[in-house]
């Protein structure tokens, strides 16, 4: 099946977004500059916030996924306590970031987004590139 007008500009959106994130050029728990990932804090599937630079975070894959230490999803065999170390982390060191994910993290749109959403939040993302950002 053909792609739509908005699941084409959701891909140009998802690849932009991961681009601006990671622009940071290490991982923000460790430092390490390899395999760098861009997390969303906020989960993906609510696109209210998928494409809104607040809710990224550059990690490692470690970082990100599998480290037992620390990981934001904690797949693959870390435990949840790496989650929760990771939660600890992002408290302490991303004190701003952390309040605006407090703030946010439960709203969700109660209506299905409108195409005019997408392309302002690409013209918004398209800004952000061109933004110093850390
Ligand atoms: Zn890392």
């Amino acid at each position: 099946m053909a792609k739509t007008k908005k699941q084409k500009l959701i891909k140009k959106m998802d690849d932009l977004w991961s681009r601006i994130v990671r622009k940071v050029g290490r991982c923000e728990v460790c430092g390490c500059i390899q395999g760098l990932e861009a997390h969303h804090l906020i989960e993906r599937g609510n696109h209210y916030y998928r494409f809104d630079i607040h809710n990224g975070l550059c990690l490692c894959t470690s970082h990100h996924q599998f480290s037992a230490d620390k990981s934001a999803h904690g797949r693959k065999g870390s435990s949840m306590c790496a989650v929760d170390r990771f939660l600890e982390w992002f408290k302490e060191y991303k004190p701003e970031q952390w309040k605006w994910y407090q703030e946010n993290k439960n709203n969700k749109p109660m209506e299905t987004l409108r195409m005019v959403f997408y392309e302002e939040a690409y013209i918004k993302l398209r800004e952000s590139e061109t933004q110093e950002w850390n």
